[in-house]
């Protein structure tokens, strides 16, 4: 039987289960004592942060995180005033005054960014909220340990700010066994002593499931909200939330030694039924799926063969009733029997880059 389509003008509909992204929030804010904050950023990891921002206010969050100062702007007009919006690269160079205009916190990341949001705080005459970010071991942002120890030396230090969080990030959350995760956590608690009383967070996704020990005052989860398992290789304990069914273009029959796609990589061993499917990787289905990949007919896996072209690919579907292949129908690239995770690892990736990358060619669907 042929599916109704939902949208026969799009090649593909992504269905995004706001019910599934307010039930991972609220089973991930459930394992602490403190409290959850919600990670924005990249729209939200590719799934819409317009429709998932007020769907998680309305759950209770109350901090949000984007990346850039622009995501954040964006994101102030989506959630209620009382909310707390962190910008985790800080204020860009000139821009601090952006910041205080949306009432966007920034992470302030370096003595720079210190600097200049001392520097605003001085001309506007008032204290400024900041989040501080340590670097504790990652080297990617945060105020290293040599330009802390500096800058602690003197008292004021922290003039005209007013620190309403101390954070820093974990490089190796998801390899529960790895010595960096203790290292990490002990090296914040000692470096945070220059910040006495000030909330503080340590745990992404994965650094939730390391315990309590790295819970402190607030979560910060993003994959985990929107169906990444953040324990690899366990089962996982969240909901999916994203499925996505791409649109049959044409179907075909070929004989051995037919070849499929660009490049002639994939020759047929015999007789087969293709399906030309109106994904490609210019949706963000990425190109290293190329006869690695699946996808799924009424629960039945069917190989992607040849290469992914840019707006579309091929399918063996020599399993599937000839009946149920049509120009229009509508098959599984992920859902019910395809996570995220599982597209990610058969693309040699992780289920981040899979979620933001999915493009905005998709007719979406909110529920
Ligand atoms: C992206 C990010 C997070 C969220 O990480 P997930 O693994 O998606 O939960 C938290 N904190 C910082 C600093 C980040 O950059």
């Amino acid at each position: 039987m042929v599916e109704s389509v939902e949208a026969p003008r799009a090649g593909a509909v992504l269905t995004v289960d706001l019910g599934a992204v307010r039930a991972n929030y609220r089973q991930l804010a459930n394992m602490t004592r403190g409290a959850c904050a919600a990670v924005m950023k990249a729209d939200a990891y590719g799934i819409g942060m317009e429709q998932v921002a007020p769907a998680l206010a309305l759950e209770g969050c109350k901090v949000f995180f984007t990346a850039h100062l622009e995501e954040g702007i964006r994101l102030r007009q989506l959630v209620p005033e009382h909310c707390a919006i962190y910008v985790l690269h800080g204020p860009p160079p000139g821009t601090a005054k952006e910041c205080f205009q949306y009432d966007l916190t920034p992470v302030l990341n370096d003595p720079g960014q210190l600097h200049e949001w001392r520097t605003v705080a001085h001309k506007l005459g008032r204290e400024l909220p900041a989040a501080i970010q340590l670097d504790t071991g990652m080297s990617r942002m945060g105020i290293a340990s040599t330009d802390l120890a500096a800058l602690s030396r003197t008292s004021d230090w922290l003039q005209g700010l007013r620190p309403t969080l101390v954070m820093s990030h974990l490089a190796c959350a998801d390899e529960p066994g790895h010595p960096m995760n203790d290292a990490q956590r002990r090296r914040f608690d000692t470096l945070r002593e220059v910040l006495p009383g000030v909330p503080a967070s340590l745990a992404n996704s994965s650094g939730v499931f390391l315990g309590p020990d790295y819970h402190y005052d607030l979560l910060r989860p993003g994959a985990a909200l929107y169906g990444i398992n953040p324990q690899p290789g366990m089962p996982n304990p969240l909901r999916q939330a994203v499925s996505l069914r791409a649109r049959v273009v044409q179907v075909r029959s070929v004989c051995e030694g037919d070849v499929v796609g660009y490049g002639a990589h994939h020759v047929c061993a015999g007789e087969r039924r293709i399906a030309t499917v109106a994904v490609g990787y210019a949706d963000g289905w990425l190109r290293s799926l190329s006869g690695r990949g699946f996808a799924f007919v009424d629960g039945i896996k069917v190989p992607i063969v040849g290469r992914v072209s840019m707006d579309s690919m091929g399918l063996d579907v020599t399993g599937i009733p000839a009946e149920r292949i049509v120009p229009g129908a509508e098959v599984e690239l992920m859902g019910a029997h395809q996570t995220v995770d599982e597209v990610a690892s058969a693309a040699g990736t992780i289920g981040y880059e899979v979620l933001t990358r999915l493009g905005s060619r998709f007719h979406r669907r909110y529920l």
